[in-house]
């Protein structure tokens, strides 16, 4: 019974530990560009690619209550919030190439003129 009334987190713990770890540091003393203290990578608008990930991650999975909470405590930043609708199709899928105008394989008539002699 104990179980059953314990409430369960929906956000995974290493979405939560992700947004903690990746954070932005200043190179070059406080005076050059942002990067990752993570990873290292340079900072966007939404930190590096991890954090990208981790946030939208957090996004689909956290309740109300829960990204009120983050957005407060400044895990998550307003700009944040955009990231689960502009999700962008990166593997779209290729249309199909026509086929080429060129001649078919020449091999193939070949072939159709040998079985004709052969009849
Ligand atoms: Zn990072």
């Amino acid at each position: 019974m104990a179980l059953l009334s314990l409430v369960r987190d929906p956000v995974p713990a290493r979405t939560k530990i992700a947004l903690h770890l990746h954070e932005p540091y200043r190179t070059w003393l406080g005076f050059g560009r942002l990067r990752c203290t993570w990873c290292g990578e340079r900072w966007g608008t939404h930190g590096c690619t991890a954090r990208e990930s981790a946030v939208r991650l957090f996004l689909y999975t956290a309740t109300k209550a829960q990204r009120a909470a983050a957005l407060e405590s400044g895990d998550i930043s307003p700009a944040d919030l955009r990231l689960r609708r502009s999700t962008p199709t990166r593997h779209r899928r290729r249309t199909r190439p026509s086929p080429s105008p060129t001649a078919p394989n020449p091999l193939a008539a070949l072939v159709l003129e040998l079985q004709g002699a052969a009849r």
